[in-house]
């Protein structure tokens, strides 16, 4: 079977950890929520749930939207650094996996690192308390493919689907990988 051709179809059971990047809003002490669908993230680790029906085994399903959203590539640093409370950071994702050509979803995530801002105001102050309360590290950006690469491995191009969607209707392509 050609896995490239055929990635559309590729839902594997991973063992071994995938590193994905992704971003969040901050809530306050300490807090963090999707950017996605404003779902809580009161801990590092997290087990998708499907709002559509899906079973626990099913998820993330094919054609949906349920699991853990990460991008193969880290946001760029401009991506949250304008706003007082976007922050960047690194996860790793497993168990059952949607692959989509710009990043994934995933069953379980676990944050293993959030970035730090350039500046040194009060984002900063609550970028490291929010790391703190979840006990992962915070790290400027430069750093954070290292500082994930502990805790997983990227997903081998050869599983992830080409290119292909257009851009205005794929939410992959918020950010584009450099
Ligand atoms: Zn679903």
């Amino acid at each position: 079977m050609n896995l490239v051709e055929h990635a559309g179809d590729f839902a594997p059971d991973l063992v071994v950890p995938i590193i994905g990047y992704r971003q969040w809003r901050m809530t306050g002490g300490g807090g963090l929520t999707s950017m996605y669908d404003g779902a809580d993230w009161p801990e590092a680790e997290i087990t998708a749930r499907c709002d559509r029906g899906h079973a626990p085994s099913e998820v993330p399903a094919k054609n949906c939207g349920c699991g853990v959203y990460a991008y193969y590539d880290p946001c760029p640093r401009t991506a949250s650094a304008t706003t007082p409370d976007l922050i960047g950071g690194a996860v790793v994702v497993w168990g059952r996996i949607e692959a989509h050509a710009y990043g994934l979803r995933g069953k379980h995530a676990r944050i293993v690192a959030l970035e730090l801002p350039l500046s040194r105001g009060r984002k900063r102050r609550a970028v490291i308390e929010t790391a703190e309360t979840l006990g992962v590290a915070a790290v400027p950006h430069r750093a954070l493919k290292t500082a994930a690469l502990e805790h997983g491995a990227v997903l081998q191009p050869s599983l992830r689907p080409k290119k292909t969607v257009t851009r205005a209707a794929n939410i992959w392509s918020r950010y584009p990988p450099a």
